[in-house]
This record gives C-alpha cells, sequence and structure tokens, in this order.
C-alpha cells in the first residue's frame, strides 16, 4: 500500500524503529577499511566469542568458554541450527502459547513436533509447572522459554521459572532453549533472570539463545547467537559449517563493538519504549471490548479484543479485524492468530507516539463505528 503513495500507519514492526546507533556504525565501517572482509572461523571470531562470554557474565552471571558459544546469522538461525541438530523424527516441543511465529515452524522443518501449551490472559500468558508437568511425554526434547515474550511482553520470576526448574529436574532427557532476546527491553525493576540463574543444575541441557537485533536495533546486521554445552554447541556447528558457514565478518565486528560497550544507549531506548508502551496500554484499554494487560518488556502491547468481536458480528474474528483496519483505516497490526491466540492483535508500540496516537484512535474508531 505504501509502494502505491498510501500513508500507512505501522503498529506491526517486530524491530525497533530508531537506527543502529553511530558508534557501532563507525565499528562496522573500520572493519571494511581494516580489511575485515574474509571468512572467519564458522562459529564466530574468537574475540567476539569473548565479547559474548563477558557479557554473559556481566549480564546473566553466567560463565561460558568459547567452545560453549557459537555466532549464527540472527538468533533465529541458531535456534535453526540448534533445532536442526536436536530433533530425530517425531520428537517433542513443548511451545509455550502466545508464541513467536517462528518456533513451531523451525520445530517442523526439523521434523519435531510442536505440542502447544495454552496459557491465556488469566494465567498471564505464562505456563504454569503444572501444565508443563501434563505436556510432557516420552517423547519430548525440548522446552522452548521466551521471556521477555514476543507477543506479549510477559516475563517469568524467578519463582515462576524455579517452579517449572522442579518439574525439568525430573525430566533429563528434555533440552531448555531460553530465548532471552528481549533481555534489554524489560520494563520492570526486577533485575532479569533466565532459567538457569536460578537452577544451575540445568546448564548441561540448556541453551541460552540471545543476539544484538533488538538491545541495539541491529535486527539488519544478522548477528545472533547461543551459549551452551560444548557437544550441544559442536553439533550445531556441523550444520553451520555445511550451510551458511561464518555471519558476515562486518556484523561480527560491529557486534563485538556493541556488547563490550556500556549499557547506557540500550537503557535510554528502553525508557523510551517504556514510556510509548505506557502510552499504547493506557489507550488500547480505553477502547470499548478491549482488554490489555501491561507488557513487562519487548516491544509489543497483546490486546484482547475477544469482548469488542463478539459485541460486534461484523468483526468476525482478529483476521478480518486486522485486515478492516489496514483496509479502512491505513493501520497495521498483527492478528493474534498469528501466535496462536485468536481474537487479539499485537500493537507494536515501537514507532513515534504520534503515531501510536493516531493508530489507536483509528483503532478506536473501527470498533465504535463496527455493527
Ligand atoms: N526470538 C524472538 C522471540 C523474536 O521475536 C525474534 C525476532 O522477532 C527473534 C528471536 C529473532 O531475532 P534475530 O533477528 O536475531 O534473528
Amino acid at each position: 500500500m505504501r509502494a502505491q503513495g498510501e500513508t500507512v500507519i505501522g503498529l506491526s514492526a517486530g524491530q525497533p524503529d530508531y537506527d543502529t546507533g553511530d558508534a557501532i556504525k563507525a565499528a562496522g565501517i573500520a572493519a571494511i577499511r581494516h580489511g575485515k572482509t574474509k571468512y572467519t572461523a564458522v562459529d564466530g571470531t574468537l574475540s567476539l566469542k569473548q565479547a559474548i562470554a563477558a557479557k554473559m557474565k556481566r549480564d546473566n552471571r553466567l560463565e561460558y568458554q568459547a567452545d560453549e558459544i557459537i555466532v549464527s546469522c540472527g538468533a533465529k538461525h541458531s535456534i535453526y541450527n540448534l533445532c536442526q541438530a536436536l530433533f530425530e523424527k517425531g520428537e517433542e516441543a513443548i511451545i509455550p502459547c502466545p508464541f513467536w511465529v517462528s518456533y513451531p515452524e523451525i520445530v517442523k522443518m526439523a521434523g519435531g513436533a510442536p505440542v502447544i501449551c495454552s496459557a491465556g490472559r488469566e494465567q498471564n500468558y505464562k505456563i504454569t509447572a503444572r501444565q508443563l508437568a501434563a505436556a510432557i511425554t516420552d517423547k519430548t526434547r525440548l522446552l522452548i522459554l521466551n521471556s521477555p515474550n514476543n507477543p506479549t511482553g510477559a516475563v517469568y520470576s524467578k519463582d515462576e521459572l524455579a517452579e517449572l526448574a522442579q518439574v525439568l529436574l525430573e525430566h533429563p532427557q528434555l533440552a531448555i532453549l531460553s530465548d532471552d532476546i528481549y533481555e534489554h527491553l524489560l520494563f520492570t525493576d526486577t533485575p532479569y533472570a533466565n532459567i538457569l540463574n536460578v537452577c544451575p543444575q540445568l546448564a548441561d541441557r540448556t541453551i541460552i539463545i540471545n543476539g544484538v537485533s533488538k538491545a541495539y536495533a541491529m535486527t539488519g546486521w544478522r548477528i545472533g547467537y547461543a551459549c551452551a554445552p560444548a557437544y550441544v554447541v559442536a553439533a550445531m556447528k556441523k550444520i553451520q559449517s555445511q550451510s551458511t558457514s561464518n555471519p558476515s565478518s562486518i556484523s561480527q565486528a560491529a557486534a563485538e563493538f556493541a556488547l563490550t560497550t556500556p549499557l547506557d544507549w540500550v537503557k535510554e531506548k528502553r525508557d523510551l519504549l517504556k514510556q510509548r508502551h505506557d502510552l499504547a496500554n493506557r489507550l488500547l484499554n480505553e477502547i470499548d471490548g478491549c482488554s490489555c494487560l501491561p507488557a513487562e518488556g519487548a516491544l509489543y502491547c497483546f490486546a484482547d479484543f475477544s469482548e469488542a468481536i463478539s459485541n460486534k458480528p461484523s468483526l468476525q474474528n482478529d483476521l478480518v479485524l486486522a485486515k478492516h483496519l489496514l483496509s479502512e483505516k491505513k493501520v497495521s497490526t498483527i492478528p493474534g492468530i498469528a501466535f496462536g491466540v485468536a481474537n487479539h492483535l499485537r500493537v507494536s508500540f515501537s514507532c513515534r507516539s504520534e503515531h501510536l496516537q493516531q493508530g489507536i484512535a483509528a483503532i478506536h474508531e473501527a470498533i465504535d463505528e463496527a455493527s
């Protein structure tokens, strides 16, 4: 629609709307100038791995050696490599729902079977230990945790993680993927914790996934990484070696720079996102029949329009609503069904406040006008 000259208010972005910081860009340019333009080690340069190890110590209080780290072309690529390395045909991955759209597809591409574990609004979109225990079968191979979550912004507390860990300790055949990509876009005062912080005994089967995409606004640079036991990293490396080889040498140099600088810039951006979140959350909750829990992190409000949809038959469902908003109000959102939950919309607050205000006002108007 934009290419046809229409003005569309985008509330569907899955990435920061601001640019990579100038100092990081300069590090990328310097890498080109200094001839860092050749193949690197398949699993990333040693100096980047050292920067990742230092970051894991600084931010996560976790220790990793170089052979326990692999750098890939984005966090998604690390997740893909892990699943390719892990699954035998028909083995199951437990995926809490709502989920990031790519998890079930990546699991299926590796021959695995996604087992969707529903966590609705009434449980703050987080699965409980009891649900986890009930979902485990003798075919379960992986649990995928994502906190802060895309699309809900939900964050597991230490207590909640400890309860999940108790169940996991009883099932040694399960690996745990902790997708920490939104770690730094956290709006609460409680420091970030992943499952290894509460249960170090799971270290021999936990894979931490992270990257520079969201924290440093570097989505296009394509650098993500996994920290995992050396035997897992070795298997992932074999797959990466025969597919993409190393991620871009220039991006690796820029990521190394990003990870070794203090977090001031990241925190400044996080504060800006928090302000936008508060605005979006307030405006969405003012819409009749829309209810939206506050997000504790990430870039999204996950708004429940079930009541509006049941009150206004013409709206039918979230897919029809999202299409209607796009065609009639020129506002793009993502229907909840993409994340496994009907009658919700994911509204990204990764845009200027004026756009947020205009876009949500247009959604408000569309709901009021609907019959
Ligand atoms: N994990 C989650 C939960 C995401 O939302 C995304 C991107 O949207 C990714 C991973 C992928 O990140 P990357 O750009 O590093 O591949």
